[in-house]
């Protein structure tokens, strides 16, 4: 294989870096693409940008400022019911305003698997979103009316409901393309090798990119870590040196 050759599949490589991201937005930017959101239709030349928020918050809002600054919008899903992050927590609402605050939109990440081993009545499944996006606006003030399913059951997949737009409808499938980073898939099969398609639904999943690339289950233990020592912090200071000073 010649140097150029070698180049030219190097610079289409995915590392999961800032730069990477950074790259990959302003290429999105240069062919024109337009950022949008769930609520339309889609047009030619859109793309739908969505990011999944399983692992960590702060990394989320490191996201969200990355776009800010290429002028690219996006939209967050947040869980409400993950043992990673709690809604509720006066750190993590504030990250969700940040985030709100630089012009993304936000939505409602639903983990069927907290609720259902095989596939519900619809009725069942539509009033356990219901009450998890009445507690998401209770929690950061924020209402939420669009859904994307926490690694989806089949029985999700091309469905469409009446109270809230799902980001696996089946015009989000059928009608445009999707690229998703989930496993950092992306490392083997780029997203855009053969091009920009001219619609566009893209899933990146904040927890996995950093300043320095890293593999997927270095990512995972890396968020754990970052659980763990917040947690520690605030325990020690809320009982430990609570108790020594009072
Ligand atoms: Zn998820």
């Amino acid at each position: 294989m010649n140097d150029s050759k070698e180049q030219a599949i190097k610079s289409t490589t995915c590392e999961f870096t800032y730069d990477w991201y950074r790259n990959f937005l302003q290429g999105l930017n240069d062919a024109d693409r337009n950022f949008t959101t769930y609520d339309g239709e889609i047009e030619t030349g859109d793309v739908l940008l969505r990011h999944d928020v399983d692992l960590s918050v702060e990394r989320a809002v490191r996201m969200a400022e990355i776009e800010a600054a290429e002028g690219v919008q996006a939209t967050y899903f947040l869980l409400v019911t993950t043992k990673m992050y709690n809604l509720l927590n006066d750190e993590v609402r504030e990250r969700v305003s940040r985030i709100r605050s630089l012009g993304h939109n936000i939505g409602l990440h639903f983990s069927t698997h907290q609720y259902y081993e095989e596939e519900p009545r619809t009725k069942s499944l539509v009033k356990r979103i219901e009450i998890e996006r009445q507690i998401f606006k209770m929690a950061t003030g924020i209402p939420v009316d669009t859904v994307s399913f926490h690694i989806p059951p089949d029985w999700v997949l091309r469905q469409s409901f009446d109270d809230f737009v799902s980001t696996y409808e089946e015009r989000f499938f059928s009608e445009i393309s999707y690229r998703g980073d989930s496993n950092q898939r992306w490392r083997n099969d780029p997203p855009f090798d053969s091009g920009y398609p001219e619609k566009l639904q893209i899933l990146v999943h904040p927890g996995l990119w950093g300043e320095n690339d890293r593999e997927f289950e270095d990512c995972v233990h890396r968020a754990v870590d970052n659980v763990a020592e917040s947690v520690d912090t605030f325990a020690n200071r809320q009982y430990i040196e609570d108790e020594l000073s009072g």
